[in-house]
């Protein structure tokens, strides 16, 4: 079975903290015959809503051209990113864009809440209860749609991304079960814009989304669909994607993407 990791992070992510050579031999090291780096672009200053004045696309350039000097191992290596959070100002995006080297593959995500939530990043939201919890999946769902409209990247990440924090992170039962109507515009929407989804595993905790979602996606015709940990860290390249992939088959799928110069390879599962 042919093993992609397509969402990572290296030392050139806010939250990254290895090499991208460090990467791809854990890459190897878990029996992987492709990574993707997938460093992170966000249109505001790191862990702030402040927009950006400027971005540094070198960094990536600089760290994957390292990389592809050095790597003399079994795995394939790509360049991709995790474009973030467009519709904060879908301007100043587009404008940071304009500098944008040529990627392999983009992963457009959403980590941050509207400005009915001052913008606040899922990651660091503290919710006293529940009831803010399903505000905030609304808000949620409503952002990921205007991404999904824009629709200038290759797949939208982790779909379920509230339920990391709010269940996995900070013990809460939130289900997203009872979004069915919005999700199923989100995917729909996807699939005229000729962008797929991801299976986020989370570094092996839980697939997000799950096998309900994928499910639909798969009845709605959708085909395009990678897998990736969402490491940014070594010790978790790799993790889930074996899953993943069962995972995939049981929901109907018989062949997941990767990408070169943004155009899909496809592989049996
Ligand atoms: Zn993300």
């Amino acid at each position: 079975m042919y093993l992609a990791d397509y969402h990572t992070h290296s030392r050139v992510s806010p939250d990254g903290h290895a090499s991208m050579l460090e990467m791809a031999s854990a890459a190897a090291a878990a029996g992987l015959n492709e990574i993707c780096f997938t460093d992170h672009f966000e249109p505001t200053e790191p862990r702030t809503t402040i927009p950006r004045k400027a971005f540094d696309w070198s960094a990536q350039t600089v760290e994957y051209a390292d990389v592809t000097a050095r790597w003399n191992g079994p795995v394939k290596l790509r360049l991709g990113l995790e474009l973030g959070d467009t519709p904060f100002d879908a301007a100043l995006v587009e404008r940071l864009l304009g500098g944008m080297p040529e990627f392999d593959f983009i992963i457009g995500s959403v980590h941050m809440l509207s400005q009915k939530f001052d913008h606040q990043d899922l990651a660091w939201i503290q919710e006293p209860d529940e009831e803010t919890c399903y505000a905030e999946v609304e808000d949620y769902l409503e952002t990921m749609l205007k991404m999904a409209r824009w629709g200038k990247f290759s797949v939208l990440g982790h779909m379920t991304l509230p339920l990391r924090y709010m269940n996995d992170k900070r013990g809460f039962r939130v289900s997203m079960d009872g979004y069915g109507a919005e999700m199923d515009t989100i995917l729909r929407t996807l699939i005229e814009n000729g962008c797929g989804i991801e299976v986020n595993t989370s570094r092996g905790v839980q697939p997000l989304p799950g096998a309900r979602w994928l499910k639909l996606y798969h009845s709605l015709g959708g085909e395009i669909i990678t897998l990736g940990s969402d490491a940014h860290r070594p010790e978790d390249v790799g993790k889930g994607i074996r899953e993943g992939q069962t995972l995939l088959r049981e929901c109907g799928f018989s062949r997941f993407c990767t990408f070169e110069k943004q155009k899909p390879i496809w592989h049996t599962l």
